[in-house]
């Protein structure tokens, strides 16, 4: 297909050709009420003005309410059950290992950028953490590198080459809110040279894991944001806003961390390490929420009934779902393959760890925040131009956001 022929498909959906370029941003752990008290503290003139001309609504993110899985179905416009990602971690029954779910062989579709780009269109992609770069740019022709690892890209593997020196700022801290400007740095200077079709930007949440929306912290992080999307507005780009999850405080009234560790309750249970509590949260990069969040996979021993252990799990002070593999992969349309015999949701203020043991919450140095329950599901779905003729009675998703900046946005 020739370059602007027209709509492309990916995954069964159809994507109209961007009419401008088109940014989407995908702000890590944007819970809405970090936009409305930026926009209420004047933090944010561009989108708060752009919004107004354009559209504000909130969409749900795909559970559980983590980075990956929701980055993953925002470019590829459907669930995990279709694209296989539905956490950092699963266990192979087989291998009998915990196996991350980094690599792109655990990808079941193709992207919307790659669909794009085969096509013919410009389509470049900037993320905070390297975790999420292969993944993001899997089969895809065009300029595809993170803020973590921009001082080591290669024309070869990222599509540029030397990408510190493009964005001119210094390489910044895995654990920082600079990391994440230099994506949105990334982003301006991309435009203004290559002026890509589509260009996808994901943050890290480091602000939102420390900084409750509103605060001095989080509204800094905003503006800035802000005169990034403010510079790519004025260089006709259309942007169009959501996030991966919320994020809520889990802690009482003290701070202190309100944690179930399922792994020991299930000891205590059963007998040591017959039942097996995955987190799909753990990742390398722990400092920030020490691999507490609010959605826990459970393996049990052979021959335990799944429903009497839902009942049981579900029965502990501060548990929000839990439910079986069947109904848990229905409902939330996850992998069954990928997914244990429970699936145990916590509540608004409450996380699940494993073993107590396992947990080092020595680098929490603020009180913890996290998220990937059903209590941080809903997030916000910002375009800087108006939508038009979209069914009214639909249920919006954060992965229906190309779907709805390309085919409905004017
Ligand atoms: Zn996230």
């Amino acid at each position: 297909m020739a370059r602007g022929d027209g709509p492309i498909t990916a995954n069964g959906r159809t994507y109209a050709w961007p009419a401008r370029p088109l940014v989407v941003v995908c702000v890590d752990g944007c819970e809405p009420d970090y936009l409305t008290q930026a926009f209420l503290a004047g933090a944010m003139p561009f989108l708060s003005s752009a919004v107004e001309r354009g559209e504000s609504l909130l969409g749900a993110a795909v559970i559980p309410s983590f980075t990956n899985p929701n980055n993953l179905s925002i470019v590829t416009g459907v669930s995990p059950a279709v694209h296989g990602i539905c956490g950092n971690y699963f266990w192979d029954r087989d291998a009998g290992a915990e196996v991350m779910m980094n690599d792109p062989k655990y990808l079941r579709c193709e992207t919307i950028l790659a669909g794009f780009s085969e096509a013919g269109a410009s389509v470049a992609v900037v993320t905070a953490k390297d975790k999420l770069r292969r993944l993001l740019g899997h089969g895809m022709r065009g300029t595809c590198f993170s803020s973590e690892k921009a001082d080591a890209t290669t024309m070869a593997e990222h599509g540029i080459d030397n990408a510190l020196t493009f964005v001119g700022r210094p390489l910044p801290s895995v654990y920082s809110a600079d990391l994440s400007e230099f994506v949105f740095a990334a982003g301006v200077k991309l435009m203004e040279s290559a002026r890509p079709d589509l260009l996808y930007l994901s943050t890290t949440d480091y602000v939102q894991h420390k900084h409750a929306p509103g605060t001095q912290h989080a509204n800094g992080f905003y503006r800035m944001m802000d005169g990034y999307l403010a510079a790519l507005d004025a260089m006709g780009a259309s942007i169009a806003l959501t996030a991966d999850h919320g994020m809520n405080a889990k802690t009482d009234e003290d701070g202190i961390p309100q944690v179930i560790y399922l792994q020991d309750v299930l000891d205590g249970w059963l007998g040591a390490g017959r039942a097996r509590v995955i987190l799909p949260i753990t990742d390398p990069y722990v400092v920030h929420h020490g691999a507490l969040g609010s959605f826990a996979t459970v393996y049990l021993p052979e021959g335990a009934d799944p429903r009497a252990a839902a009942a049981s799990v579900a029965a502990l002070p501060g548990m929000d779902l839990v439910v079986d593999r069947d109904e848990g992969c229905r409902r939330f349309e996850l992998p069954p393959d990928r997914m244990g015999d429970l699936i145990v949701i916590s509540g608004r203020h409450v996380v699940i760890g494993t073993s107590a043991a396992k947990h080092d919450l020595s680098g929490l140095d603020a009180p913890l925040r996290s998220h990937g329950g059903l209590t941080e599901q809903t997030v916000p779905l910002v375009f800087s131009r108006p939508l038009s003729g979209r069914p009214p009675a639909r249920r919006l998703r954060n992965f229906d956001i190309f779907d709805l900046a390309l085919n409905y946005a004017r």
